[in-house]
């Protein structure tokens, strides 16, 4: 058991995924309301950015044409941005793609490594994840790792071999210690965009998992200091369900966070 008492090492994260959603002027619109609605949840007493006083350390994923309008739009607001991809060269040949130092210009403190719509529409594999892990850290981004099983898998009873799978070939590139910042997302496929979330102990049994298993490949106290999420049609009336969770240190939330009432909703709980 290495989540005990270290637990309160660990700050609360709710990280929101925008995925292929909001224009450049309607992620400045979202942020402001964003920002506005988090400010009104700070407790009456708390000074400094109204996230920070809330408990909680918020981030959100807009798409890449909207990275820079987001950086301005949230200066001052203790609200982290981040990335939804990257790509493991600093430069060079790979139409379309985006790579870490471009990411690190645009004030990026996270980026999203490994989600399963990537590895479902766009081949990412276990090793492209690996290696993506490894420009995030070598650039000082931190990185989302998401990992997650299907409907199948989980009906066929393999549901910890396929995160077992997941979390250790993404983090075979690092024998040296767990990459800065690392969180890892446990979103069953299954539950993103389906409005079907997993039970909050089933999400706990599999966080419990990954737990171990970073405690195997990083020691103990790295593993007690690692963030673990749950993803899959998070909500503001089920997130308690999973905040609650020993190893469950918050959420990354894809469709809900789009929403600013219910993403700042999202944030107070997982605050608590
Ligand atoms: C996600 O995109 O990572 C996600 C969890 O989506 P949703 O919350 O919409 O299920």
């Amino acid at each position: 058991m290495v989540n005990g008492t270290r637990a309160a090492r660990r700050r609360p994260l709710a990280a929101g995924n925008w995925k292929m959603h909001r224009t450049r002027a309607e992620t400045v619109r979202l942020l402001k309301t964003l920002a506005a609605r988090l400010e009104e949840r700070r407790p009456a007493a708390a000074d400094g950015p109204p996230v920070a006083a809330a408990g909680a350390e918020v981030v959100v994923c807009p798409p890449f044409t909207a990275l820079g309008d987001a950086a301005r739009a949230l200066e001052g607001t203790g609200i982290a941005l981040g990335a939804q991809n990257l790509h493991w060269e600093d430069e060079g040949a790979y139409t379309g793609e985006i790579s870490a130092p471009m990411l690190v210009e645009c004030s990026c403190r996270y980026v999203i490594v490994g989600h399963s719509e990537r590895r479902q529409y766009f081949g990412e594999t276990n090793e492209t994840v690996r290696k993506r892990l490894g420009a995030a850290a070598r650039h000082g981004l931190h990185p989302i790792l998401c990992v997650g099983e299907t409907w199948e898998e989980r009906r066929a009873g393999r549901t910890k071999q396929v995160v077992r799978t997941q979390l250790t070939s993404a983090l075979a590139g690092f024998p040296d210690g767990a990459p800065a910042g690392l969180c890892v997302a446990y979103e069953p496929v299954w539950a993103i965009g389906t409005g079907q979330a997993a039970r909050g102990e089933d999400a706990q049994e599999v966080a419990a998992l990954i737990r171990q298993l970073l405690a195997g490949l990083f020691g103990d106290d790295a593993a007690a200091a690692t963030r673990i999420l749950y993803g899959g049609s998070v909500k503001p009336d089920n997130i308690l369900e999973f905040s609650r969770q020993p190893d469950i240190d918050g959420a990354l939330v894809g469709g809900a966070s789009l929403d600013p009432s219910s993403f700042a909703e999202i944030v107070e709980r997982v605050a608590r």
